[in-house]
């Protein structure tokens, strides 16, 4: 008989993992996914091309309703699972049924941080994270509407493009000296914000929010430092927090995630976590191929399969249309290393290539991002790229030699 497997979220992770199991051993488990948002797995990633018109909202979904049933999958979506008794071995949902199991997923993502500023539950105010924002974006996106983009990380740049492209005027705030700091060095970065710029997209960098004003419904945000922006809505994406509650509240040991070991195991014997709410070896990531390579390892762990999670290299491209940005690994370097730099400003083109002795460790590229690609299977290899180090910069050829 198939042993019993729940599944807690119905994201990327979730669905990844789902197709991993089945592929694997399909039969071996029953499998029963559980998610909050009514609708069947999408992919989140694509959320900023639909906000910017360039990809439908129904051509989102992970997987056909067909695949799911053909697969013998139980999907209660719409439903939020409330408890978890690690003892007994039962999720209860909020609509009061309990489910039993033998193997337990968390995959349960992050939520948007919201700061506890004056202002910040005005209506107008919104986050990036569902399908549902983008219509409350939409909403508050006319021609004349002016928009504030708090953040300017990689998920405020994409908010603010898709919003101009829809025809806001919008300003973005970001508190650092430079955008996107945590994947750009400084050079890549003032690139970026020219770019930007010339969208028609005004950057305030050093602005530190005080609050959000309004009567009723959101009018400005003002700054630490005086200044105050008119808005009819606000955009708050200042980064995101592992949703953990539901762990920590079974008596599951949390840090800032939900803490795994290389099997992906939590402190709970036969309950694991994947994707964004988990911390592994004091890391948290907030991107989609962590989530996909630990799905991997734990069907593989789940299936009778040794492939313990290592950890993941993480490698990030901006979405916002011409303006190709890439980042991996250590892209700021170290004293101990060194950097190979080829810059065409006339071009448009900067790259950044860290190596740590014969390795490549970190790669920052603007404006021409077709290597990207070949330089991540150099840094997660980490084969010696001595003999080619004067080409490395070159690109593609030169990567693909190494690897042949
Ligand atoms: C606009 C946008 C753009 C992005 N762009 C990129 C990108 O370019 N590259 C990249 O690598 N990553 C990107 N990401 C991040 C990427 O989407 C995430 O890394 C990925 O979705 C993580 O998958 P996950 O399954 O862990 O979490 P999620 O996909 O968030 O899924 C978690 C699910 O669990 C559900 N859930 C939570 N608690 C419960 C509960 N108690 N009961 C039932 N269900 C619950 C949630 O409702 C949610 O549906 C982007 C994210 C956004 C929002």
């Amino acid at each position: 008989m198939s042993e019993p497997l729940v599944i807690i979220g119905n994201g990327m992770a979730a669905a990844r993992l789902a197709d991993e199991l089945s592929s694997r051993a399909l039969g071996r488990y029953a499998v029963a996914i559980i998610g909050e948002e009514p609708r069947l797995a999408y992919n989140r990633v694509l959320l900023s091309s639909v906000l910017a018109g360039e990809v439908a909202s129904s051509d989102i979904e992970l997987k056909p309703t067909k695949w799911w049933l053909d697969r013998g999958i139980t999907l209660r979506y719409g439903c939020r699972a409330t408890t978890i008794d690690p003892a007994a071995h039962t999720v209860t949902l909020a609509d009061g049924q309990s489910l039993s199991f033998s193997k337990l997923v968390l995959a349960t993502g992050s939520q948007p941080i919201k700061p506890a500023l004056p202002g910040m539950t005005l209506p107008g105010v919104i986050t990036f994270r569902e399908i549902n924002d983008i219509w409350a974006m939409w909403h508050r996106a006319g021609t004349d509407d002016r928009v504030v983009v708090i953040g300017g990380g990689l998920l405020g740049l994409e908010a603010a493009y898709g919003l101009a492209k829809a025809g806001a005027r919008v300003t973005v705030l970001h508190l650092m000296d430079r955008l996107m700091e945590r994947q750009l060095d400084a050079r890549a970065a003032a690139m970026l914000q020219r770019a930007v710029e010339a969208k028609g997209i005004e950057i305030i960098l050093n602005a530190d929010t005080a609050e959000i004003s309004g009567a009723g419904r959101v009018e400005g945000v003002r700054l630490k430092d005086g200044r105050t922006i008119t808005a009819d809505a606000v955009v708050v994406a200042i980064g995101i927090r592992p949703s953990v509650d539901l762990a920590r509240s079974a008596g599951i040991a949390v840090n800032r995630g939900i803490v795994v070991d290389d099997t992906l195991q939590t402190s709970a014997r036969g309950i694991y976590a994947i994707g964004e709410c988990v911390e592994h070896r004091n890391i948290v990531y907030g991107l989609v191929e962590p989530a996909y390579e630990q799905a991997r390892a734990l069907a593989a762990h789940l299936t009778g399969g040794a492939a313990p999670y290592g950890g993941s290299v993480l490698a990030t491209n901006l979405k916002v249309s011409g303006v190709n940005v890439f980042s991996a690994g250590d892209f700021l370097g170290a004293e101990s290393t060194e950097e190979i730099v080829l810059s065409d400003p006339g071009a448009g083109i900067y790259k950044k290539l860290v190596l740590a002795g014969d390795r490549l460790v970190g790669a920052v590229l603007f404006g021409d991002t077709a290597d990207g690609a070949s330089y991540l299977d150099l840094i997660r290899s980490a084969q010696p790229v001595d003999q080619l180090h004067d080409d490395l910069a070159f690109g593609r050829p030169c990567t693909k030699a190494i690897a042949a």
